[in-house]
């Protein structure tokens, strides 16, 4: 059974993950492995896909009625149900994998301020029965007291959940999803989930940034925004500006936020 452990950044994780483990792989099959919006930025983006093709080819769109927004799922593959990605080496896409595989095994326990953003980070553990990333050799009474090190045979085992992170390059990711935080985590949100409508506009700047990139490009787009060519175009030629600015334009056009379209500076 599943063991959840809850940490602050500053505890000591005592975890180590390597090929040579019999388990390796194992985390990479038959998971709900959900995708956010950066992650499949950076994910068709190293397969050099469309949105549109990477969304069709390798995932799922569901919608939670307790969320109230459409969420993305890589779909599993095969009889064993591994990951797409999912190789003899490990994972393909390893400079592109996703957030959650990044911080495995930590999980964010998500919580909001009222402002919307996200509370200080606080993280989950998931002792899982197959992981043998930690030491099931001489278990302490409790392996995750603050500061506690315990005897592990890897390199890696004193590293705190803060230095974890860091070693996965998890700070992009974060800094992108807090931007979308700001859209499915704001008080504006609608309480009882998005209409039809909603979902439309929030697939697409959310999921398929491609085709947002085409809306945005339209004059039409242009003249409800009271925006000039200029001010568009160095944003639809970097993708990483078109995510932070799709995400703004959910705020004032989802959520009826009175910001400015374009972020100052
Ligand atoms: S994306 Fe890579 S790390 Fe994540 S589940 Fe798939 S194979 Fe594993
Ligand atoms: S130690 Fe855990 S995270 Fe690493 S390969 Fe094994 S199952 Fe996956």
């Amino acid at each position: 059974m599943d063991e959840t452990i809850t940490l602050g950044l500053d505890d000591i994780f005592p975890f180590d993950c390597r090929k040579a483990l019999d388990c390796f792989n194992q985390c990479c099959r038959d998971i709900n492995l959900f995708l956010t919006p950066y992650d499949i930025m950076r994910l068709k983006r190293n397969l050099s896909l469309s949105s549109r093709e990477f969304l069709d080819r390798y995932t799922t769109a569901i919608y939670m009625e307790e969320i109230g927004h459409p969420l993305v799922v890589m779909k599993m593959m095969g009889d064993e149900k591994y990951c797409p990605f999912s190789s003899p080496d490990g994972c393909r896409v390893y400079p592109d994998r996703p957030w959650s595989c990044r911080a495995f095994p930590l999980e964010p326990c998500v919580g909001k301020a009222g402002d919307g953003r996200p509370l200080t980070p606080m993280y989950s553990v998931v002792k899982r029965p197959f992981c043998l990333g930690f030491n099931e050799k001489n278990p302490p009474s409790h392996p995750f007291s603050k500061g506690e090190m315990w005897g592990f045979p890897g390199e890696n085992n004193s590293l705190t959940v803060r230095a974890w992170l860091v070693r996965q390059g998890t700070a992009v990711y974060e800094k992108m999803n807090d931007l979308w935080s700001q859209v499915t985590l704001s008080e504006r949100f609608p309480a009882g989930g998005l209409d039809k409508k909603g979902i439309q506009m929030f697939f697409l700047a959310s999921y398929s940034l491609d085709e947002f990139s085409v809306l945005a490009s339209g004059q039409g787009f242009l003249e409800t925004y009271s925006l000039k060519n200029e001010d568009i175009r160095p944003i639809l030629r970097d993708e990483t500006s078109l995510y932070a600015f799709a995400c703004r334009w959910l705020r004032v056009a989802l959520l009826g936020e009175e910001i400015p379209l374009i972020a100052e500076g």
